[in-house]
């Protein structure tokens, strides 16, 4: 009898750690509390609405930050892209516009290869740059052998009409999910000018779990789109960007090359 008892009640010990450790918040309909950018699942609260999002709230080396001209210059380090023709494939994945990339593109940052996995937007700006937040940023994410991510981040400011965001903007969509658009190809390079100056850190993902495997390269010199493409990319996503986050005594580097 005794023993049957301490049995039910380690199951039910077990079960209670179970749900502590693994269980995202739950909603009143059971679902799994979704992040947002604003109100009660905002930015603020990422670390809290599940443990795997924790190094949201008790990380170091977190994303987006400030970004100066003070930052140390450093006169070596290339980005060099090798980006190919890929099928237009957008997912609308309710938090950004996100086109992904079939393998085969990659770009050498300070002498290692990464591949390009995707890209997407942001409005506006994560990063700022002397203060300032700019109309829109560009995230181009790339993975390497052993599962490192660098982004190469890009600004977008108003000024002329894009024509590489014109093509996937045409086939925007309000409905969530992946549209292969057909006979439709993109080329990434168009977003990378050569050479680049670009500030190099160690930082996060800027979106849960906020894992901080990510290596940063966020050229200076911005992209330009009219306004009425950052003003189309605003009529489905309002703001998607991160607050800044502490640099906590972290080297940024500017790269001049
Ligand atoms: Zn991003």
């Amino acid at each position: 009898m005794m023993k049957s008892r301490k049995f039910v009640c380690w199951i039910l010990l077990g079960l209670l750690l179970s749900f502590s450790t693994t269980s995202l918040v739950l909603g009143g309909d059971g679902t799994i509390g979704r992040w947002d950018y604003d109100g009660e699942n905002g930015p603020s609260r990422w670390g809290e609405i599940s443990v795997e999002y924790e190094t949201c709230s008790t990380g170091l080396f977190q994303s987006p930050i400030h970004l100066t001209a003070s930052n140390l210059i450093r006169e070596e380090g290339k980005i060099e892209t090798h980006y190919q023709e890929t099928p237009l494939v957008i997912n609308n994945n309710g938090y950004t516009i996100q086109v992904d990339y079939q393998p085969g593109s990659y770009a050498i940052i300070n002498g290692q290869k990464y591949e390009l996995k995707q890209f997407h937007f942001h409005i506006p700006s994560e990063h700022t740059l002397n203060g300032q937040k700019s109309d829109m940023e560009l995230h181009l994410v790339h993975q390497n052998e052993a599962g490192k991510l660098a982004v190469i981040g890009v600004f977008i400011e108003e000024e002329k009409a894009n024509a590489t965001l014109a093509k996937i903007w045409e086939n925007l969509s309000e409905t969530e999910g992946i549209q292969e658009v057909k006979e439709k190809t993109i080329n990434a390079t168009n977003f990378i000018a050569d050479n680049p100056t670009y500030f190099h850190y160690q930082g996060s993902l800027t979106t849960p779990p906020c894992s901080e495997n990510v290596i940063w390269n966020v050229i200076k010199e911005p992209l330009e789109a009219s306004s009425q493409q950052i003003e189309q990319f605003m009529n489905l996503y309002p703001m998607n960007a991160r607050p800044i986050q502490e640099e906590n005594d972290r080297l940024v580097e500017l790269i001049i090359n």
